[in-house]
């Protein structure tokens, strides 16, 4: 890849230079005061990004898989039940997790594209007992944004733990975690958090941090275990260090930088933009004659495009989208993964990056013998960009 061509895949993506820069700092001992103090703010920062004022924050080395695996270890019990609403291939990584952990765990499905009925989960969980209810922001495979907030609230009705895996939405899509009362919002740093693959992020309300407290049994992983952790975050955001597993130095300190950023923009006006340039992005789209794996607006994802390959074309046309300077993704659903391609609008994206994205895509599907008017496709996206000034 040269450093020229655009990384517009799902994540990783592109990441500000200043934040490159900090990453390639010098290594502190982890017990410097001078990490300690950046780790104690990239943590206050943490809070502030998911809007959750009065969450415990957990910033921990590991992908977004193992932020997952954190909630889950944590706050479900073997013998317990959890309602995964499942809009694809990472709520289907969810209830593999969930049953792992030994718990219970019914499913609330849709076909590719959509997502379940709000009404449809509330009668679910009215149903009974459980002890969790788990909900992908943006699923990564469909690029299907689901209705988090209402969710999180009927959730919140029946007395039931919500789990928020925003790993392809924080920091990019609309989310207000205490106002809305979602218990734990999970993420991972290389999406619109800005910052290489390499964090597992959390924020637990103080309800599902008691939910832990009383636990009967002791959590089944000690990696993944808030008793480990939590004690460490504390020390961390009080100024002083503390010791269970060596944290990743470096990327902390490409975290606090860009946490810093995503403050200075503003969690309402970074939602904005992402909503802007996914908006472009769709014009761009239609006007290419591309049809979206999401079923409708109401639930199509700002973080990023799940596309159609149109007649003609197929899975050939990322090598000569690549040809052209811009990396995108192929499908990931198992029921569809040949048929559609993936295009990610996260983090620093900007105007340039979806005219030049656009373009890319317009060239390679040409080469394919997808017939458009020429320029179709980018002039849509920059009549998009200027009515959105
Ligand atoms: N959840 C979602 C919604 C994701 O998009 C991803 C990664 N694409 C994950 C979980 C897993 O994260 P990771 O690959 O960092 O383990």
């Amino acid at each position: 890849m040269s450093e020229r061509d655009l990384l517009m895949i799902p994540g990783p993506v592109e990441f500000d230079p200043e934040v490159m820069r900090a990453l390639g700092t010098k290594t502190a001992s982890h017990v410097a005061p001078e990490f300690i103090s950046i780790f104690g703010r990239a943590l206050k920062k943490v809070r502030e990004v998911c809007l959750a004022p009065s969450a415990q924050p957990f910033v921990v080395a590991g992908s977004g898989t193992l932020a997952m695996e954190l909630a889950v270890a944590n706050l479900v019990e073997p013998g317990e039940r959890a309602l995964v609403v499942n809009t694809g291939y990472f709520s289907d990584r969810m209830a593999l997790l969930l049953e792992r952990y030994g718990a219970e765990v019914v499913q609330e499905k849709c076909a590719p594209g959509e997502v379940p009925e709000v009404a449809a989960v509330e009668r679910v969980l009215a149903s009974g007992r459980f002890k969790v209810m788990t909900v992908t922001h943006v699923d990564t495979s469909t690029g299907v944004l689901a209705p988090v907030e209402a969710l999180v609230k009927a959730a919140g009705r029946h007395g039931v733990l919500s789990v928020v895996d925003g790993v392809c939405a924080t920091a990019g899509e609309t989310f207000h975690q205490e106002a809305w009362g979602a218990d734990v919002y999970l993420t991972a740093s290389q999406k619109a958090i800005g910052v290489p693959p390499g964090l597992a992020l959390l924020t637990v309300s103080q309800k599902a941090m008691n939910a832990w407290r009383s636990r009967k049994t002791p959590v089944r992983s000690l990696y993944a275990d808030f008793g480990e952790w939590l004690p460490i975050m504390e020390a961390y955001e009080a100024g002083r260090a503390a010791y269970f597993a060596t944290p990743p130095v470096n990327l902390v300190y490409a975290l606090e930088v860009s946490l810093g950023q995503i403050l200075r923009e503003g969690m309402e006006a970074r939602f904005a933009r992402h909503r802007r340039m996914a908006q472009a992005f769709r014009a761009g789209w239609r006007a290419l004659g591309l049809k979206t794996l999401p079923v409708n607006e109401a639930v199509t994802a700002n973080t990023l495009s799940a596309l159609y390959y149109p007649e003609g074309v197929d899975v050939a046309m990322l090598g000569r989208a690549r040809e052209q300077g811009v990396v995108l993704a192929g499908g990931l659903h198992p029921q569809l993964k040949t048929r559609y391609f993936r295009v990610g609008h996260m983090n620093v994206v900007g105007p340039g990056d979806v005219l030049a994205t656009v373009g890319a895509v317009e060239r390679a599907l040409a080469a394919a013998g997808h017939k458009a008017q020429p320029g179709a496709g980018v002039a849509a996206a920059q009549t998009e960009l200027l009515a959105a000034r």
